[in-house]
């Protein structure tokens, strides 16, 4: 098909032949995304997950502000500077403890990409020959071909399938089928060659916000560390209060040997990531033969405004970020819970901020018809939302207020009525 669009620009996990319209949003406040035509939108998906204090927090902005007239960009090898310094060390008193170095890059794929490198470089650097990644059902980590290997197969991934490599797969640890997963991992942790399990801990969010106890992540970190298999928490979207605490992991008192961190690390104002890891990992690269260097870089490692904005984001962590994160999920719970017994939907589910429903349809799935058609609706409703397939979920940014929460609820209750 030919397009009759009249912008150049081709946007990410966007069928244009059947969205040819995007929003023209021209600033963002709060919660709140405003249009070229003057409509306000409530932001109900933290815009993809990333906005954590609320768009253009002025703490934030003013930090970039400063650090982009002192030093927008060094090469970060050879170099350092002190926002990079400062976000590494305050990010290691605030991560669980075990992690010792902190490695920096752009995006959340990035992160992931350098933990299955540091994984396999700790492997080989030590000379013991485990190459095989352990990853679990359902999961996301990324659009590039390491992180689509690692993560779930499908539609998203077919045309490149030739490119991606063998992985193990365990299953989703379903409510009830729990012992399954376990019993999943420590087959696939005994096989000699395994190097390393990744998983988002708590949720599961691209792959259907699913849900599963702290007591799991505990039981697969403690069947990891039996089998000397290395423990990768993807935190990219659970980091950073997402799941009630800063991150999933507390909750389950894991200490990852790798962690990946990003979409909240800058507030959600700027790309930035980070992969903390364990001293083994580092020590297994520090030697005098070069040979052994970590090879990873990419041109905008450490971008002193990027680390500024994450410098100011730790310091809003610091000053009642928490506060907000625990009224909101109390908020969460309280608008949650009707759908609970609501005939229209089913997987009542909600973690801290986070809550999702999915709306009984006759096609499930990412490709239902019903997702284009419940996301239309909440356009309509000046409501920005994205359900994946008949999965709804809400993830607002920690400023959002209770009517605001209110506006959504009852708009999914419409849609329910509307399109079901
Ligand atoms: C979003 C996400 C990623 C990828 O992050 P990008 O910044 O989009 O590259 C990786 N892992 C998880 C769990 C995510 O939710």
């Amino acid at each position: 098909m030919t397009s009759p669009r009249k912008s150049p620009v081709w946007h990410p996990f966007t069928q244009h032949a059947l969205h040819s319209e995007m929003t023209r949003i021209v600033r963002g406040e709060g919660a709140y995304l405003y249009t070229a035509d003057d409509r306000r939108i409530i932001d109900a998906i933290a815009s993809w997950w990333v906005v954590t204090h609320g768009h253009c927090h002025p703490h934030i902005v003013r930090a970039i502000q400063e650090q982009a007239e002192q030093l927008n960009q060094i090469i970060f090898a050879g170099h350092t500077h002190d926002p990079a310094e400062q976000v590494a060390a305050q990010l290691l008193k605030l991560a669980p403890r075990g992690l010792d170095y902190v490695f920096f890059s752009d995006s959340g794929s990035t992160s992931v990409e350098v933990a299955l490198k540091m994984a396999l470089g700790y492997w080989h650097n030590i000379g013991v020959p485990r190459t095989q990644i352990i990853v679990m059902e359902h999961s996301y980590h990324g659009d590039t071909v390491g992180t689509m290997s690692v993560g779930a197969r499908g539609v998203f991934n077919k045309a490149y399938e030739p490119l991606l490599f063998d992985v193990a797969s365990i299953p989703f640890p379903a409510a009830g089928r729990e012992q399954a997963t376990l019993d999943a991992l420590e087959a696939a942790c005994k096989n000699e060659t395994a190097a390393a399990f990744i998983v988002e801990p708590l949720i599961l969010g691209a792959g259907g916000m699913l849900m599963y106890p702290p007591s799991v992540l505990k039981e697969m970190k403690r069947i990891c560390e039996a089998s000397g298999v290395l423990f990768i928490a993807d935190e990219v979207m659970t980091g950073w209060g997402r799941t009630g605490t800063l991150f999933a992991c507390e909750q389950a008192d894991v200490s990852p040997d790798i962690a990946c961190y990003s979409k909240g690390l800058t507030g959600g104002s700027l790309p930035l990531a980070v992969t903390l890891c364990r001293a083994e990992i580092y020590d297994a690269h520090y030697s005098n033969d070069r040979s052994r260097t970590f090879f990873h870089s990419s041109s905008y490692t450490a971008n002193p405004v990027a680390c500024a904005a994450a410098r100011a984001n730790l310091e809003l962590w610091q000053h009642g970020a928490s506060d907000r994160v625990a009224s909101v999920a109390a908020m969460q719970e309280r608008l949650i819970a009707p759908f609970r017994a609501d005939p229209r939907f089913e997987n009542v589910r909600r973690t801290g901020t986070v809550t999702a429903v999915d709306l009984k349809a006759s096609d499930a799935g990412y490709l239902a018809g019903i997702g284009p058609k419940l996301q239309a609706f909440f356009q309509r409703r000046d409501l920005l939302l994205r359900p994946l397939g008949n999965t709804i979920y809400v993830m607002p940014p920690y400023c959002a207020t209770e009517a605001d929460l209110e506006e959504i609820y009852a708009a999914i209750g419409d849609a329910a009525d509307e399109l079901a």
